[in-house]
């Protein structure tokens, strides 16, 4: 009787036999329904057997062995195993995972009645590349086999985009698929329609979140066949079956979202750079900001650099960078008057504005200037943040919300502040000053309707706004060649940051807000409200000197001993009850000090936020500067940390960590 192995999702590291009468070799791959405890569950048939290690009364028979879709191959299961054992997560749950929910369902699969219709844009010929594109263009095309990774690294505005899409049309001409990496779902509609109107023809799937279950199949489906081209999506479609994959783009690589941050914490960068060395074939990473490691990476000589120095369309200008006084400290203002003249000016010549501001809401804090209280959540180390149009206060952290309390909780004193600007309060001071403006408020309130981005863009694009009030939301590569003015407020905080990649991210998110301002043939202009003019950050930026702030923040990296010059993992555990966690931590550095050859163990120490949700969380830093030597490390450490887990503390490996 064939025994098959099956990896299920759940939280242990080993895989669960089964009788499967029908099962072949050929069935590995595919999904399975299994009877497990008092339940069933959708597993993934990873062997098929003569015989089990395990009892053969115990050996209980699948019910049902679904083939209505493709098995996963070989080389996809290889990529799993291989992110499974690099991030420590367990096969099972890696690999469930790396399905799209709807083949995940206990009642299986039924494909969807009608497909999304794909609106065919008219086509756009090709522009013809500026010198620095064809360079880049005819380096990539020129590398015919092999794995390599190239580092685009260009300017805002520099045309990276017609770099990818060169390289694209070249690759699917030899038959080969492409996939492309965008960070923000938003940013798909629009790499979408610049791919149709350039390569009409060839045929593009994107996939990301924000579809329906069916609909997500249909397009995993259509990779998985090979009978899309392109696939384009955000960092889940890294795991995507792409069985003729030929290159890889990965735009933006610098962005925090390629790395998801719960479950299992993979980087799609990262794992996009190792895919196109298990399948020996080239990568483009693209930014106008590398990441740090990435950068160190071209410079060591592991990466080929490639540059776009100029923008790509005649004439556009790199915008003028001005730093201006953020207002004292002891008045009421949140503007600068030289932000709100520049505002006017727009207003006057009809052109847009951005202001830039990372904090949604209204104000951070509500606070009672007798007694000292503040908004405080009660169940996470955070303050809670004003949103004064619901009325209510809000945990950004655990999405906890009350009603904005009339008198202070502790003394009673009925006149409550609000201090600190959030987009709601920036808003309402704008109103104030230009009541005649249209202004519209951008962050991920606004946008929590589905498509609500689609008719923002459009609201934006057909000049019907004047102002908008933006977070990162907006930074982030979209193309909106109305804003002549960018004003960026409230950067400080990131200045002096306790997390050392802190001045890397507002660096590059400045980059990207500058890079909003006038994109087409209107120069453009940023100002940014700040109370350190002199620090060397804002130096570099105004002389538009990445490599110059690289090579710095780089030197005070290795100096201190922060990645990339060592290699890190994170044991982050927590507990409703703050003594089952510290004692969990307190064994696991017991078990690690006898494996950690070369591996530096820290003490373990409270997460920046303490408290989450009413549990209390603890982390734990081990780095070496052998990747290999802490992979080793973290292997045996994982194994004694099942060994002493227990069922109140949930903890997690994070490697690579983003946040420490
Ligand atoms: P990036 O992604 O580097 O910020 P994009 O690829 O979005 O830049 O290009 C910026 C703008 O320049 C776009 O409007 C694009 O259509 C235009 N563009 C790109 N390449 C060329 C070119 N060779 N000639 C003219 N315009 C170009
Ligand atoms: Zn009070
Ligand atoms: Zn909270």
């Amino acid at each position: 009787m064939p025994i098959v192995q099956v990896a299920l999702d759940l939280p242990l590291n080993r895989l669960f036999d089964y009788e499967a009468p029908t099962a072949t070799p050929e069935d590995v791959g595919r999904r399975v329904l299994v009877p497990f405890g008092q339940d069933e569950k959708v597993g993934v048939i990873l062997a098929v057997n003569t015989g089990s290690d395990h009892p053969s009364e115990q050996i209980k028979p699948v019910k049902t062995l679904w083939r209505d879709v493709p098995a996963l191959s070989q080389s996809d299961l290889g990529f799993l195993r291989f992110c499974s054992a690099y991030y420590h997560h367990p096969l099972g749950s890696v690999v469930l995972n790396a399905l799209p929910p709807g083949l995940r369902r206990i009642s299986g699969w039924s494909p969807p009645k009608r497909l999304a219709k794909v609106v065919v844009p008219e086509a756009v010929p090709f522009p013809s590349l500026t010198p620095d594109q064809s360079l880049a263009a005819e380096t990539i095309r020129a590398h015919t086999s092999g794995f390599r990774p190239f580092l685009l690294k260009g300017i805002t505005g520099s045309g990276k985009t017609e770099v990818y899409l060169n390289a694209i049309q070249h690759r699917v001409q030899q038959g080969l698929q492409v996939l492309v990496l965008t960070p923000e779902i938003n940013l798909t509609p629009q790499f979408e329609l610049r791919f149709r109107q350039r390569l009409p023809a060839v045929p593009l799937v994107s996939l990301h979140s924000n579809l329906g279950e069916k609909e997500r199949v249909a397009r995993w489906l259509k990779a998985q066949s090979g009978e899309a081209s392109v696939i384009l999506g955000t960092r889940l479609a890294v795991l995507c079956p792409i069985p003729r994959l030929g290159l890889i783009v990965v735009d933006e690589e610098h962005d925090a979202s390629y790395k998801q941050q719960e479950g299992l914490r993979y980087s799609a960068r990262d794992l996009a750079i190792v895919r196109a060395q298990m399948l020996e074939i080239p990568i483009i990473l693209g930014s106008a900001t590398p990441a740090l490691e990435s950068w160190w990476n071209s410079q060591s000589g592991r990466y080929q650099l490639l540059k776009l120095s100029q923008r790509a369309q005649p004439g556009a200008q790199l915008p003028r960078i001005q730093l201006v006084p953020s207002p004292p400290r002891h008045t009421t203002q949140s503007v600068a008057k030289p932000v709100l003249q520049a505002l006017q000016h727009r207003l006057e010549r009809a052109e847009q504005s951005l202001v830039f501001i990372n904090r949604r809401g209204y104000a951070p804090v509500l606070l009672c200037s007798q007694c000292g209280w503040v908004s405080e959540c009660s169940r996470c180390s955070a303050r809670m943040v004003v949103h004064l149009r619901a009325h209510q206060l809000r945990c950004h952290h655990c999405g906890e919300q009350r009603a904005i309390p009339r008198h202070c909780p502790e003394c009673g004193n009925s006149r409550l502040e609000s201090t600190g600007d959030g987009t709601q309060k920036i808003e309402a001071v704008l109103r104030e000053q230009f009541p005649a403006a249209r202004i519209l408020r951008v962050d991920s309130d606004t946008l929590s309707r589905r498509d609500a981005w689609v008719d923002t863009a459009a609201a934006i694009q057909s000049g019907d706004v004047d102002i908008i009030v933006g977070t990162q939301i907006m930074v982030k590569g979209h193309d909106f060649p109305k804003i002549t003015l960018v004003a960026a407020l409230n950067v400080d905080g990131s200045l002096f940051s306790s997390d050392f990649r802190g001045s890397e991210r507002l660096f590059s998110q400045l980059v990207q807000v500058a890079g909003r301002a006038g994109r087409a043939d209107r120069p453009g202009e940023v100002m940014i409200q700040t109370a350190f003019p002199e620090h060397p950050l804002f130096n570099a930026l105004y002389e538009h000197d990445y490599e110059g702030f690289a090579a710095r923040e780089l030197e005070q990296r290795r100096l201190a001993g922060f990645p990339p010059f060592v290699h890190q993992a994170i044991l982050r555990a927590a507990a409703e009850n703050a003594s089952h966690v510290e004692s969990f931590m307190a064994e696991a550095v017991q078990l690690a000090k006898p494996l950690a050859e070369g591996v530096e163990i820290y003490d373990p120490v409270p997460a920046p936020m303490a408290r989450l949700a009413g549990k209390t969380r603890l982390q734990l830093l081990a780095q070496c500067t052998h990747r290999g030597r802490l992979q080793a490390f973290l292997t045996a450490w994982q194994t004694h940390l099942f060994a002493i887990a227990r069922s109140r503390v949930s903890w997690v490996l994070d490697v690579d960590p983003l946040e420490l």
